[in-house]
This record gives C-alpha cells, structure tokens and sequence, in this order.
C-alpha cells in the first residue's frame, strides 16, 4: 500500500510540474502555441469554437481560467477588446501576441520572429526537462511554416496583377507578405460605418480600377457589400482569418493558412 501511494505522490508530482495552464483567447494562437508544446501539454482556448473575440464578453468562468492561468497570450486590443479590463485588473501572467492591427497571425513572416520570444515565455514556466522538447518543437514548427509559406508564396504569384477590395482590412498583413493588391476597404473595422467619403473613394476606385472582386469574412453581410458595390462588382468571396470552421488541431495553423490561399486562388481566376 505504502509503494502504491508513494508511486502515486511521484506521479502527482511529475504531473504537476510539467502542467503550467496554458490559455490562449483564440484557435489561431492555439494553433501557434500547442506546435511549441507538443508532447508536453495542451493550450486551453478562451473563447469557444465558432466564435471570435470582436463582440465577445467575459463570462465568469473565463475571468477564472485567466486568473488560474500561468500565461495567457492574447490577441491584442484590435481583435479583442474584451481583455482590458482583466489586463488592467491582473496583467502579470498576460502576455500580448500583437499590439497593432490586428490578425498578425495570418503572417508568417510575424510568427517566425515573434519564434524567439514565444519559446522563451513557454520555458520560463515549464520545467528544464522538457525545454529540449520546446526547442526541438520550435525548430520543427519553423521549418514547416518555412515551407508553408514558400507553397503559398508560389501558389499565390498568381494573383500579382490583381486588384481586391476588402471589407475592413483583416488581411493586410498575409497581402503585403505575398503581394496580394489590396486597392481599398470599405470601413476600418467590423463595427465601423460605410463613411459617405469612404463610398465616394469606392465608386472612384470601381470606376478606375479593373476590381476583381470583394473579400470578406463573417462580419459583414453579404447586402451590405451589394449595398456598397453595387452591380459594378459582383464577385465576392468569404474566407476564415479567425478559423472559425477550422478544427482545433495542433496541423491548425496549416489548415487555417491553406484554406484562405486556396479559397481566393481558385476564386480569383
Ligand atoms: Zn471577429
């Protein structure tokens, strides 16, 4: 008896020093922390499958998750807002992923530098004898995201002549990686109004430019986009940047990538 609740004790102790609570808010930084910590542990998700952090408010089992947390990597106050105020109340386990615009995640060239910095904060809280395993992780999720990225690159060289118009600008980083042509948005984010001078640089941009069609993403109904195009542009398409429909699965990020690449590639011939 005594063997078995001393082999027990070792096992609770093992357990409980290589699980350190990973949160993170979405699946797209799911997607780029659980490759960091395979075989290790898995990153709990803040906000649930099929919804986004844009309009999400904090239930109290969330706030508790956060507290308990040993890190939490957030988004950022573009994309969610509903952080705020936890971060101004309990800020020291929280750690940001991007300041600016927005949906950094869609840039590969953004994760690759931010590599560095993720795998040091995930060292700092697991235990030495697995950072062999974080560093073997990063080093082989880098690589794959180097060949996703030069798959992309390739498959959307096609699109250089193009002309796109989004509905607010949740692609900027993945177009200015691979030299997508976004010529305008029609509002600056999901909540904003189509602006009278925003319609009129529209009208202009529809009648100067050869358009090949609108990008959306969930947000923004479809009778918006007729509203504001009009019959001068009739081709819209609506992909995933927060993957929403895409499964949580440590292959996530490449599924997320893929879908959106593919999706406009196939629509935009
Ligand atoms: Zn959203």
């Amino acid at each position: 008896m005594k063997f078995f609740l001393l082999l027990f004790g070792l096992i609770c102790a093992q357990i409980s020093s290589v699980y350190a609570n990973v949160v993170v808010t979405s699946k797209p930084l799911y997607f780029i922390i659980a490759p960091l910590i395979k075989e290790i542990d898995t990153p709990k998700i803040l906000v649930s499958h099929g919804h986004c952090g844009h309009h999400h408010h904090l239930r109290p089992s969330e706030i508790k998750l956060i507290k308990n947390a040993t890190l939490v990597f957030w988004s950022g106050p573009v994309h969610e807002p509903f952080m705020a105020k936890i971060i101004r109340v309990n800020n020291n386990n929280i750690k940001v992923f991007e300041e600016n615009k927005g949906f950094a995640w869609l840039s590969i060239g953004i994760i690759l530098k931010k590599l560095p910095m993720l795998t040091a904060r995930l060292k700092k809280i697991y235990p030495q004898k697995v950072h062999a395993q974080i560093d073997a992780n990063a080093l082989k999720f880098q690589q794959k995201l180097i060949n996703l990225s030069k798959k992309i690159s390739l498959d959307l060289s096609t699109l250089k002549t193009k002309a796109f118009l989004i509905t607010y600008p949740f692609l900027s980083y993945f177009a200015k990686e691979y030299g997508i042509n976004i010529v305008g948005y029609m509002m600056d984010s999901p909540d904003a109004a189509v602006t009278p001078r925003r319609l009129k640089s529209i009208y202009k941009l529809l009648e100067e430019k050869e358009i090949t069609g609108v990008i959306k993403d969930h947000h923004v109904p479809l009778n918006v986009i007729h509203t504001v195009v009009g019959n001068q542009c009739s081709r819209i398409l609506t992909v995933d940047p927060e993957a929403i429909n895409v499964p949580v699965s440590i292959d996530g990020y490449h599924i997320l990538i893929e879908r959106i690449t593919q999706s406009i590639v196939k629509w935009a011939q």
